[in-house]
């Protein structure tokens, strides 16, 4: 894909300015779009702080940071995303959401315009069915921290074409990033096999069979884990993985995917991981 052409990124959030960090830092003049201001300047301000700290780690210059950062334009206005050749979606998990941005981009973009999402368990063929373009609707699943992890599972839908694969898989290459064909199921891989460990965690701590910290320990030092599996799910967010499980449960009909009761209890209690101040352990600042 030519640096010349326009991507559209829809969602400011965690997700979305990451994403838009690493498409300008490559080189692409990025829109970034949101329906909320305050999403947005919070998107920015997060842009701005992980471009210092590569330029504080040698990894980009100043210039180089500068001239990313300029190429971003921030907006509320959807129509606004009429000029771009491709659009990441990286909005809130919610279908309705989802499938009523489909639409709007559908209408919106050029009819070459390629469609992608970054969601993490929303059927791709589902998506892409909202619109006249089947075939150049396509997933692009980025981890998170976007600007350091290198993976990007890219789904293909039912329809998809390979021309549309063929395009975004050289974009994720241009991207510095690795990517990876996945076919359409529930959680694709990544999370389909992720979730049930932290799943089965969960039921080793709801039999005593052993500590989070155990459990941890065993996979950071017995399997060579940056962080165990329980770290892990604080990090992610209990109710995402929840949310997860039960798409997985759907998606799948098998009740191995079912969530762990503790899991639940959990969720209900507004224990949440990192982000509320508990999950499987304390966190000092929220
Ligand atoms: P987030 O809550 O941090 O950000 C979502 C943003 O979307 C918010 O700023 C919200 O204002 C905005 N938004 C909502 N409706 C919109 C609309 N109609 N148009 C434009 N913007 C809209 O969420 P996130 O963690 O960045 O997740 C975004 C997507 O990425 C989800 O599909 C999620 O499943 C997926 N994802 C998340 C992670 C993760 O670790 N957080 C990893 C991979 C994929």
């Amino acid at each position: 894909m030519s640096t010349s052409q326009i991507i559209g990124i829809l969602g400011a959030g965690t997700m979305g300015n990451g994403i838009a960090h690493v498409c300008a830092r490559s080189g692409f003049s990025v829109l970034l779009c949101d329906i909320v201001q305050p999403a947005l300047d919070r998107g920015l301000a997060t842009i701005q702080q992980n471009l210092a700290r590569e330029v504080t780690r040698l990894k980009l210059t100043q210039q180089q940071a500068d001239e990313a950062y300029a190429r971003i334009t921030a907006t509320t206005h959807r129509d606004a995303l009429a000029p771009c050749t491709l659009a990441i979606e990286a909005a809130t998990e919610k279908f309705e959401i989802k499938s009523q941005l489909f639409r709007d981009l559908d209408r919106i973009l050029p009819p070459e315009a390629i469609l992608a999402s970054n969601t993490s368990s929303i059927s791709i063929t589902r998506l892409a069915a909202v619109t006249q373009r089947p075939t150049q609707v396509i997933g692009m699943h980025f981890f998170n921290p976007v600007p350091v992890m290198k993976l990007v599972e890219i789904i293909r839908g039912l329809q998809t074409s390979q021309a549309t694969f063929d395009a975004v898989k050289t974009l994720a290459q241009q991207l510095n990033k690795i990517p990876v064909e996945v076919n359409d199921a529930a959680g694709f891989i990544s999370n389909r096999v992720l979730m049930p460990l932290i799943n089965e965690a969960i039921f080793a701590v709801q039999e005593g069979v052993a500590t989070p910290e155990a459990i941890d320990t065993i996979f950071r030092e017995g399997m060579a884990h940056p962080m165990g599996p329980l770290t892990l799910a604080d990090f992610i967010g209990l109710d995402v993985c929840l949310d997860i499980m039960r798409v997985l449960a759907e998606g799948l009909g098998n009740p191995k995917y079912n969530p762990c009761p503790l899991l639940i209890r959990m969720v209900d209690a507004g224990w949440l991981g990192r982000k509320s101040g508990r999950g499987f352990y304390t966190y000092e600042s929220s």
